[in-house]
């Protein structure tokens, strides 16, 4: 494998932060393994997306404007990704661990007969060869893989996983057509915006979870209040998710999502291993809770005891004292 491509998810033109960790990854990895990095971009809006990825190390843009991955499901991203991985020859392609992500990963790498990694906290090249860490088994230990076949190879990433940097000046851009005469079975009739402008908990760099210790649904609005504070998501356990206090987006463990934010915060939360296994890999892991023999404080990095409903809110200040915004 020489080249890197870089599947980047954009909506309406904007891109998330992943695009540009996987990016600025891409870049490192073609440059060790001596070819060119490439990032790809499709659906409307693509262009003015293509303008953020401008600002990180990647080496090409192909923009693909026209090919209609908002209309129909991702059998068109999955043809132009295989086409542009089939003109460039040996590659190692890296996808985002979203819904869409891992489903056209897995169709692209059956159609290239590539070695398929997923769950990616870290890649790297020791000795010309993709060498991928990947958690398993909730994260009870952490797998070191690589590709047997060296033409192909497919990633799929984990948010928060590689720092995203910034070199404006790079990224020439090119365009790809929709594939010539296609048809496609399944397409999508709607498409319904999720709580406009708030930040998923599996790529915020911030997660503010409330378990059941919160009392009702009610009380939420606390989790609410310092996650907006540090500009992070609402997480929740799936007891008050089951109670129906919050929907099941925000649920975070074994049959949630899996985050790996810089900074997780657990409020009221006991720390059941099936939410232990959803958020172990985040960066700091911070406990509060009134029980001191709560198993969360087995894990957590920093752990405090006492009533939720007074130390969130005098948190809460805190922040945003510090950022200037009480
Ligand atoms: C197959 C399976 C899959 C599961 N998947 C998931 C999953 O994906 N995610 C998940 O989270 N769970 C999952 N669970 C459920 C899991 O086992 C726990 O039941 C759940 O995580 C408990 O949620 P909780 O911590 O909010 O509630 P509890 O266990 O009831 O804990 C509430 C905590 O709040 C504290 N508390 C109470 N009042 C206060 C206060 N005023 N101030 C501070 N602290 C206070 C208590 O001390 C307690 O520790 C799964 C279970 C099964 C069997």
């Amino acid at each position: 494998m020489r080249s890197v491509i870089v599947y980047v998810e954009q909506e309406q033109g904007k891109t998330r932060r992943i695009g540009a960790e996987m990016c600025s990854k891409g870049a490192e990895l073609a440059s060790a393994l001596g070819g060119a990095s490439t990032a790809v971009v499709l659906g409307k809006g693509a262009s003015a997306a293509a303008q953020a990825i401008k600002e990180t190390p990647i080496d090409a843009i192909v923009v693909g404007e026209d090919v209609p991955v908002d209309a129909f499901l991702i059998d068109p991203a999955v043809d132009a990704l295989e086409s542009l991985a089939r003109e460039a020859g040996p590659s190692l392609l890296l996808l985002p661990a979203s819904n869409a992500g891992k489903d056209i990963a897995a169709r692209v790498a059956v159609r290239l007969n590539a070695g398929i990694i997923t769950e990616a906290t870290d890649i790297t090249i020791a000795g010309g060869s993709v060498v991928v860490q990947s958690p398993k088994f909730g994260g009870t230990v952490v797998s070191t893989i690589g590709f047997k076949n060296s033409e192909f190879g497919v990633v799929v990433c984990r948010p928060n996983s590689f720092a995203a940097r910034k070199q404006a000046g790079k990224g020439e851009t090119k365009s790809v057509a929709p594939a010539s005469g296609k048809t496609y079975a399944a397409q999508i009739v709607e498409a319904v915006a999720q709580e406009a402008g708030k930040l998923g908990v599996d790529e915020a760099s911030v997660v503010v979870s409330g378990g059941r210790g919160l009392g009702g649904p009610e009380h939420f609005d606390i989790i609410e209040q310092l996650a907006a504070a540090f500009g992070g998501a609402v997480g929740a356990s799936r007891a008050v998710v089951d109670a129906g206090w919050i929907s099941h987006g925000h649920q975070v463990g074994q049959t949630g999502k899996t985050v790996s934010p810089q900074l997780y915060i657990a409020v009221g939360i006991s720390g059941a291993i099936q939410h232990k296994v959803g958020m172990r890999s985040s960066g700091l892991i911070v406990a509060i809770n009134k029980d001191p023999n709560a198993p969360i404080f087995e894990f957590c990095d920093f752990g405090v005891v006492g009533d939720l409903f007074q130390i969130v809110p005098a948190l809460t200040a805190l922040v945003k004292e510090r950022k200037g915004g009480a």
